[in-house]
């Protein structure tokens, strides 16, 4: 195997064994064939540590993966109403600015925004990081302790796991774009209120707008109602594609969600199949 298939398949396989997919899909077909919200009580099944054992070979081989790491769950009963928006999509044109960039927005930002009350405890604002001609943004919802601390999205233990599922999916943390509806900390991780995303989230639109990805993920209830101007709770439209303005956007639970909750990274790793169909990465094969 050469070694950038081992880097692959060994996110990979980090990912899968972080899900528990053995345990998780042979007991979810008896016991979830009617669930509409996740099952909330994660496994605790260890895997292996010597993976080996599993014949778990390159992503890119021809070869199956094993029965434990077999994605093909019975579907979920989903609802089937519509999502009710309550507006359309945010609109870039408000917010065009004539040769746009993100040094610009940026600058526009200013080193001590205080535009809005997340400012007074917050102790960086938090931009956004990756490549500005990515193909791929996630969004979350607002920076945590750690992020406020070093000024980066995602580099707590949400962080680490949403970097397991970018390179699960065969890609690099540089290779995509990663930021927030707000860019300033809410006090105690609570959630960005209205008024903070009303002030906050024209420069993300903005930052959309520059980079022009082909998809956008939105992390969680806040980002995706965010940009699909929603109330609805996310698992009525999650895995679903939407159009924003020439990009692709799908909406799937926030990894802080999957800390809570080991057994909806199923769920999740579904979505990011999608995306790396739509982006034409190459998928695990199915058997
Ligand atoms: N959660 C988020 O939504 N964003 C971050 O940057 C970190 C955690």
């Amino acid at each position: 195997m050469d070694s950038k298939t081992r880097v692959r398949a060994e996110a990979w396989l980090r990912y899968a064994q972080d899900l528990r997919l053995g345990p998780y899909y042979r007991d979810r077909a008896a016991s979830h064939s009617a669930a509409i919200e996740p099952p909330s009580a994660p496994e605790q099944v260890q895997m292996p540590k010597d993976t080996s054992s599993l014949g778990v070979r390159s992503i890119n081989s021809d070869s199956e993966p094993p029965e434990t790491l077999r994605i093909s769950t019975p579907a979920l009963a989903r609802p089937t109403l519509p999502i009710v928006q309550l507006s359309s999509p945010p609109s870039l044109f408000e917010e065009k600015v004539e040769n746009d960039s993100l040094d610009h927005i940026r600058e526009d930002i200013g080193p001590n925004c205080t535009r809005c009350k997340l400012h007074k405890a917050r102790k960086n604002i938090v931009f956004g990081v990756g490549n500005p001609e990515a193909q791929l943004v996630f969004i979350g919802e607002g920076p945590g302790r750690d992020e406020d601390e070093q000024g980066e999205p995602f580099v707590g233990r949400a962080g680490k796991l949403l970097t397991q599922m970018i390179e699960a999916m065969g890609l690099r943390r540089s290779d995509v774009y990663i930021c927030n509806v707000v860019k300033c900390r809410p006090p105690e991780n609570r959630l960005p209120e209205k008024d903070e995303i009303a002030t906050c989230s024209p420069y993300l639109f903005r930052q959309l707008g520059v980079i022009a990805p082909k998809v956008i993920c939105a992390l969680g209830s806040c980002a995706a109602q965010t940009m699909l101007q929603t109330t609805q709770g996310i698992s009525r439209f999650r895995g679903e594609w939407f159009d924003y303005h020439g990009s692709k956007l799908i909406a799937t639970y926030h990894p802080a969600y999957l800390l809570r909750n080991p057994p909806a990274k199923g769920e999740v790793w579904k979505d990011l199949q999608k995306i790396m169909a739509h982006l034409g990465l190459e998928l695990p094969k199915k058997r």
